[in-house]
């Protein structure tokens, strides 16, 4: 362990997990949402779309899958104990930054006042990334840092629909190269396979999957006394 690497040292009062797609959480962070969920943790999830283009399928139905990966991602985020999920049900595989989707984001955020943000590093060296997850990981940090803490970003929202300004304490950015945070989430793995149980149409949960899964949070747990961890590039604000 190098001494930039922290290993978790508190439990927030309030977390907004943001990603492009039902089931982004799930792989990304969905160990430390049981954990802290279970710690007396509110929990919220904003989606950006709803996976509504998740298929191999050339004839299904875009607004059929939309309704059952919203459902899916329901039943996950039951599954760990998570308060509410927010779907803004934009076109999966379109997403574009602009400012008026960085508006709703910091919407989200003046409304739940999460301690903690989590989504994806938009800046990880992936050259397969998703383009929604960078788009998605840029929207969150931009919106936390500095929008959503300006009375005069958004000032409607302010003005018109009694939302406050908010600072976030950090976020915690999944899908990174350049970890520096780990969280054990060895206690709630279990936890963690159940979210994933939810998600039937996009993946088989088999031994295959179970110890893909189970092997990555193990590398992640190397250099620690327990056994799997969840990795994140820590960004304080
Ligand atoms: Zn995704």
């Amino acid at each position: 362990m190098t001494s930039q690497n922290k290993v978790e040292l508190e439990i927030p009062r309030t977390a907004l997990a943001i990603g492009a797609h039902p089931d982004d959480m799930e792989f990304g962070c969905s160990g430390t949402i049981a954990k802290w969920a279970k710690a007396g943790c509110e929990v919220h999830y904003l989606l950006l779309t709803s996976g509504d283009k998740g298929t191999e399928d050339a004839e299904a139905d875009p607004l059929e899958l939309r309704r059952v990966r919203e459902a899916e991602q329901q039943a996950a985020a039951q599954t760990l104990g998570v308060k509410s999920c927010v779907f803004l049900r934009l076109t999966d595989g379109e997403l574009e930054y602009s400012l008026a989707l960085r508006g709703e984001v910091v919407r989200q955020v003046r409304k739940f006042k999460p301690e903690t943000i989590l989504s994806w590093d938009p800046l990880t060296r992936n050259y397969r990334m998703h383009p929604d997850h960078r788009v998605c990981g840029q929207l969150a940090l931009d919106a936390a840092f500095p929008a959503a803490m300006m009375p005069l970003s958004y000032p409607e929202q302010i003005r018109e629909e009694g939302l406050s300004v908010h600072r976030a304490k950090r976020l915690l950015l999944f899908g990174t190269d350049a970890p520096d945070y780990y969280v054990d989430i060895s206690g709630v793995l279990d936890l963690k396979f159940a979210s994933f149980k939810a998600h039937p149409s996009q993946f088989t949960f088999d031994d295959n999957f179970v110890e893909r899964i189970k092997k990555r949070h193990q590398d992640f747990a190397l250099d620690f006394d327990f056994e799997y961890a969840e990795a994140f590039k820590l960004v304080e604000l």
